[in-house]
């Protein structure tokens, strides 16, 4: 693959071009730190440090939120879940990281009712007295109190569910696109110095005579060319990847990891016509998820112990079927079936291994450690306290190369790009009737409110430069081909599932896997990298294959529903 002709590209730093001067650039003068993986963790931390005024380089294999990053339950949680195992501390950090991301990333961050139902012989009294505890440790707004509701209450938000029901406790949560909410901290450590490069493999980590890492070669995927970038300190933020990231370079893994994979299915909401979100138990006991996100509900997970490829994690037909089952169990009237799920997605939890105990039971909490000298490892977490994490893992950096020139943590009071100022809701009611009147329509509308913020303008000069880069991707597609362009120009999207994937979310928010739109999105990449046909095609085709994996794959089935994995009592899990 090659990116050579962006001479109709303007130098933005974000953009394909950039990316090629910050691959140069981080190899001509030795940085601070070098930051290896960008997801979350990682993205979090070079912004953490380049606001800090370090120099620091952020390099990631694949694209921002390849990893785990974009295969989340998309859920920024106060951890009411912490309540039950009594990691009371872990719920104050979610709770208050969760009010600091509503602060930084409001275009991003958008509130969901959650509903904890009840089923005899549970007392409903005793997660009433949860939540108050939860309310109580996570400082809610009065608006973000819980409430109960009796049954038929809670069936006007989950039509259909099962019986013998309590009632439910409700309180609130937010949900997120997580790919998005990755790639705009990359794109704001780039905005604040950071040498930022996606489809850059860290290959081997160098050390010096006294056994210290100073450094990693990189390799850029398109053209293969190497660069040696030296670096005081090195962060492994390679999430599933960490323990691979150290062995590849024949370093002692301190800590070893046990990937957990998690799998979630996608339905169209009037299959499953419930609103806000919901912990789902079945009634062997068989414990989930379900989330509306605009015309969606997706369901999961699950958590079971992963052995396969990091790099391409897959739901299986099995998989699939259980979670179904899990579903219809507790929707008995739904009548689901395979045919329903629109799109799949799995992801890794990079857990760190516990003597003794199943996935489930591991700790989700991060782990920082250093060693040998110059490397720093971070693994483990959430997506949701990602910036005390990078809050540790610099602490770490710090002890190792002496004091930075500034140690102010500035990540909380710098909002993300995206970030309009002003009042959330006004901005995205003025920039929506100018959408409208610009001839959007009102679903693509929706969409485009929900996923962008202040990029929202970006693609309104577009439309008044061009009216055509307001128009679908093709009939019936709810996304414009500005948005294309956007990703490419601004959003250093290189390939046609850079921009499917993770800019747009059209490979799983949408009925087709984005397929309807992806020619004429490969078209306008293309025609802005430089790409000749056999690239284009061959960029289609790759990613026809990547959507067809995210759809159920074919298989025989046992009639019914009764399948295996609803009969294991607690399998499955409520992120
Ligand atoms: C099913 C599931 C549901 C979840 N739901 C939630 C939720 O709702 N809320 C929440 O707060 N958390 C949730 N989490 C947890 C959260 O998603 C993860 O903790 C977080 O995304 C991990 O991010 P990471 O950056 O550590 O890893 P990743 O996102 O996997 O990033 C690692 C990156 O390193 C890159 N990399 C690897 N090797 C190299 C190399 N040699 N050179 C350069 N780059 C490299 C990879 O390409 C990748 O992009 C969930 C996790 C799972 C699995």
């Amino acid at each position: 693959m090659e990116d050579d002709t962006l001479t109709a590209m303007p130098p933005h730093a974000f953009s394909p071009q950039g990316r090629r001067l910050a691959l140069q650039a981080m190899a001509t003068s030795p940085l601070d730190v070098l930051v290896v993986g960008g997801g979350i963790t990682g993205c979090g931390i070079a912004r953490d440090a380049a606001l800090r005024g370090w120099r620091v380089a952020l390099v990631d294999k694949d694209d921002f939120a390849f990893g785990t990053s974009s295969r989340s339950s998309k859920i920024v949680h106060g951890g009411v879940r912490y309540l039950e195992y009594g990691h009371f501390l872990l719920v104050r950090e979610s709770a208050r990281e969760r009010r600091v991301l509503r602060t930084i990333a409001p275009h991003l961050v958008h509130r969901l009712d959650f509903l904890y139902p009840v089923f005899a012989p549970d007392s409903l009294l005793k997660i009433r007295a949860g939540l108050q505890v939860f309310d109580w440790l996570a400082d809610s707004d009065e608006d973000d109190w819980h409430s109960v509701l009796d049954p038929a209450g809670v069936r006007e938000w989950l039509p259909g569910l099962r019986d013998p029901l309590r009632g439910a406790v409700k309180y609130v949560e937010y949900i997120t696109d997580d790919a998005r909410l990755t790639m705009e901290n990359a794109l704001s450590a780039a905005e604040h110095g950071a040498l930022v490069a996606n489809h850059a493999a860290a290959e081997t980590l160098f050390r010096d005579s006294g056994g210290r890492v100073h450094g990693a070669r990189v390799r850029d995927r398109f053209d293969d060319a190497v660069y040696e970038v030296r670096a005081r300190v090195v962060v492994n933020a390679g999430g599933p990847w960490a323990q691979e990231i150290l062995e590849g370079s024949g370093l002692p893994v301190e800590k070893a990891l046990r990937p957990s994979k998690g799998i979630h299915i996608l339905l169209d909401h009037s299959r499953l016509p419930i609103e806000g979100a919901t912990f789902l138990k079945s009634r062997s006991g068989r414990r989930g998820l379900a989330m509306r996100r605009l015309g969606y509900v997706y369901v999961g997970t699950s958590d079971d112990e992963y052995r396969g490829s990091l790099d391409a994690p897959r739901a299986t037909r099995d998989e699939v079927l259980d979670l179904l089952a899990m579903v219809q169990d507790c929707f008995p009237d739904a009548e689901l079936t395979v045919d329903d799920v629109l799109a799949t997605w799995a992801g890794i939890r990079p857990l760190i291994a516990e003597e003794g105990r199943s996935t489930r039971d591991t700790s989700r909490e991060d782990e920082v450690w250093t060693g040998p000298a110059g490397l720093v490892t971070i693994a483990g977490g959430k997506l949701t306290t990602y910036r005390r994490m990078a809050e540790r893992a610099l602490a770490e950096v710090r002890r190792e190369i002496g004091d930075p020139p500034d140690d102010v943590d500035r990540t909380m009071d710098v909002r993300l790009p995206g970030a309009p100022a002003g009042d959330i809701g006004a901005f995205n009611r003025d920039r929506a009737e100018r959408l409208a009147e610009a001839g959007v329509g009102s679903e693509t509308v929706k969409r485009l409110v929900w996923l962008y913020g202040r990029q929202l303008d970006d693609l309104i000069a577009y439309g008044e430069e061009d009216p055509a880069w307001l128009a679908p991707l093709a009939d019936g597609v709810p996304a414009l081909r500005g948005e294309v362009r956007h990703a490419v120009e601004r959003e250093m999207a290189c390939t046609l599932i850079d921009v499917m994937d993770r800019r747009t979310a059209l490979l799983i928010f949408s009925p087709d896997s984005g397929l309807a739109g992806a020619a004429e999105a490969a078209r306008i990449i293309g025609e802005l990298l430089g790409w000749d046909q056999r690239r284009r095609d061959a960029e289609l085709a790759g990613y026809r294959t990547y959507a067809r994996e995210h759809r159920v794959p074919p298989g025989n089935d046992r009639p019914g529903n009764d399948r295996p994995g609803n009969g294991r009592p607690g399998a499955g899990s409520a992120e």
